[in-house]
């Protein structure tokens, strides 16, 4: 069974609710606009993995969207009262934990905020052993729009998924599972809901590279922890220009994002990627490890 709580200041702890019956007012802005903005983290083993930077980015995203939302401590609360209910009616080994605030009805309104608690869906988990397939798509736009255009919202986690979605609808239509951004200038951009990453092996010297944030993709929480942990542990890290002949050259590719970890790229384009098990092992245990 899935958990819903609403953060409401009448109730300190969040109001429980039912996730099962209708619940919001058609007439919001979020519901008619997807005016608003989320966080998913995973809770597994009792903990919510990196609830400090879901956080912060959530709050980045509505500040960036001129959305007022509650103080970390009301989604603290409310987020308590969802794994608490997620658990005492049967809870899972993973579950993703959603945070979501949207625009009312009147731009005055207050945000409309929720967290919910669900199963981690099986496909994820099991993408992180066989890997997957990825085609690269066009976004559409250059690497450099998100600088001049700050009206874009880019690299805010709005609720406006619905192009994400319909790039991974053509992707599985065209027998892939995934897919990687590009910008119209042939720059590496991101998937639709997870980061690039690429290993290089170079003698004894282990590199780890993301695109640039400039390019105004989301600003990873997985990635920038991977690349904390990767650090200690000796790597060098750097981030793009990534362009798709460094993903072809690379020593591994990986798709990391809160919910799934860290899957494989097995295939871009249909053309194989080559994957050091080595390497691919050492990041894995680095996933692992994010708490
Ligand atoms: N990029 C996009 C577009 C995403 O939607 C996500 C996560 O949902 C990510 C990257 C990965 O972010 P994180 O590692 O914080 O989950």
């Amino acid at each position: 069974m899935s958990s819903l709580v609403f953060l409401d200041p009448a109730y300190p702890a969040g109001r429980l609710a039912d996730i099962s019956a209708p619940q919001l007012p058609v007439t919001l802005q979020g519901v008619n606009r997807g005016d608003g903005v989320f966080e998913s983290m995973l809770y597994t083993q009792q903990t919510v993995r990196k609830f400090e930077a879901h956080l912060a980015r959530l709050a980045i995203s509505a500040e960036t969207s001129d959305l007022p939302i509650p103080d970390e401590r009301s989604w603290r609360a409310a987020v308590d009262t969802a794994v608490a209910d997620f658990d005492a009616t049967g809870g899972a080994e993973e579950a993703v934990v959603k945070l979501v605030a949207m625009r009312g009805e009147l731009d005055h309104d207050p945000a409309v905020c929720w967290v919910t608690v669900s199963p981690a869906p099986r496909i994820g988990m099991e993408q992180r052993e066989t890997g997957v397939d990825v085609l690269f798509l066009d976004r559409g736009y250059d690497s450099m729009l998100a600088e001049r255009a700050p009206w874009l919202l880019m690299g805010a986690k709005t609720l406006s998924y619905a192009v994400n979605m319909a790039a991974l609808r053509y992707a599985r239509k065209h027998g892939a599972h995934e897919v990687i951004f590009t910008s119209a200038d042939g720059v590496v951009l991101e998937a639709p809901t997870a980061t690039v990453l690429l290993a290089q092996r170079d003698g004894d010297t282990r590199r780890l590279l993301t695109p640039m944030l400039e390019t105004g993709i989301l600003p990873g929480t997985t990635q920038s922890a991977i690349f904390d942990a990767a650090r200690q542990d000796g790597w060098e890290l750097g981030y793009g220009p990534l362009r798709p002949e460094d993903l072809y050259q690379a020593d591994g590719v990986w798709l990391v994002s809160s919910v799934r970890l860290l899957t494989p790229v097995r295939t871009l384009d249909a053309k194989p990627i080559r994957m050091d098990a080595e390497l691919h092992a050492q990041l894995s245990a680095l996933a692992d490890s994010i708490r």
